[in-house]
């Protein structure tokens, strides 16, 4: 059975802050949050499609920061979710919600587990003082460490988020974070590269030339070094890149924001493994053996690895073989 998120929007309900990046209306595409009443509406509807498609879903309170919405609100809004989780137990298999993690105390934790929650995802963004400072976020990296050993010591699944290409960020900072990541046991990661949204910080920064996000090129080198190195512990990427129905490509004014993104992250792994291999056996021409479904990883996208291999006078022949992720043999 598959399994996904029924995402729940909840958008900047309850935050005070201003984070350079955020512009909540135009990521989440509504700015009414939604009431208990309509969470149970769209729960109910998604009962018969999820059963249809044999899948289970996890309902996740994302968008802001849940925990520091007003309490009410969010115990009925837990108290709908938890309905469904009681009632179709085979589609629901559990609640999930996103917060910050300044916004996380025993308290709030005993709530959650009583309502049934089972992940707690914090938008950690950089564990680099620096650039949490210069981007407003109003925590430290230190709160991020606090929170995620709480949020384990609760037995919550702990998942991490965190952006690259922020105001005054560098690539060695982004692999810092994600050392830090793995040092505090995150059992999922998400990696979000700066969009820079109108109206937001980084879009005034921008237009007066003091910042910009990182190239697509060094966000692909770099987010191809991350997923190497979160694969390495065995830490899950369940997201790479904005979903491209968050409705961002109308309002972005710059950074990096590609519907394919993560696919072409993983076409750059697959180019540097091909690299290492055809440099190590030695010639010009290779046979590729790998399995129909990763063609398109060894190819890249619209072609680019085949392009860079020619330009190194490379060339190769794809050849299929099942469960082969990738095996060179001169041709
Ligand atoms: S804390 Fe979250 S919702 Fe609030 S401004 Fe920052 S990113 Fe936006």
């Amino acid at each position: 059975m598959k399994q996904t998120n029924l995402s729940i929007f909840i958008p900047h309900k309850g935050c005070p802050n201003t984070c350079s990046f955020c512009n909540q209306r135009f990521i989440s595409g509504r700015e009414k949050a939604p009431t208990p009443e309509e969470t149970r509406e769209i729960l109910a509807a998604q009962v018969s499609v999820l059963q249809n498609n044999n899948m289970q879903a996890e309902i996740a309170f994302f968008g802001g920061s849940f925990t520091a919405v007003d309490g009410d609100y969010r115990r009925r809004l837990l108290y709908a979710a938890s309905e469904y989780v009681r009632e179709f137990p085979n589609v629901y298999c559990g609640i999930r919600c996103s917060t910050r993690p300044d916004c996380i105390d025993e308290e709030v934790l005993e709530e959650l587990k009583l309502y049934g929650m089972t992940a707690i995802e914090l938008g950690a963004q950089s564990m680099n003082d620096e650039v949490l400072d210069a981007n407003q976020r109003g925590h430290t990296a230190e709160d991020v460490r606090k929170a995620s050993r709480l949020i384990k010591a609760y037995g919550f699944e702990l998942g991490l988020q965190m952006m690259t290409g922020l105001y005054r960020d560098k690539t060695e900072y982004c692999m810092e974070t994600a050392r830090e990541f793995a040092a505090l046991k995150a059992d999922t990661a998400r990696i979000y590269p700066t969009v820079i949204l109108k109206g937001t910080m980084l879009d005034e920064l921008r237009e007066k030339g003091l910042y910009n996000s990182f190239t697509f090129e060094e966000t692909v080198d770099l987010c191809a070094d991350l997923l190497e190195f979160f694969e390495k512990e065995k830490i899950p990427v369940i997201r790479l890149g904005l979903h491209a129905s968050e409705g961002v490509e109308d309002s972005m004014t710059g950074g990096v924001f590609h519907p394919a993104l993560c696919e072409i992250v993983k076409s750059r792994i697959m180019l540097r493994k091909i690299s290492e291999q055809t440099e190590k056996i030695g010639g010009k021409k290779f046979i590729i053996y790998t399995d129909k479904k990763n063609i398109s990883l060894v190819t890249g996208h619209k072609g680019t690895n085949r392009k860079a291999l020619e330009e190194k006078g490379v060339r190769f022949k794809i050849k299929t073989e099942s469960g082969t992720d990738l095996r060179v043999e001169r041709q």
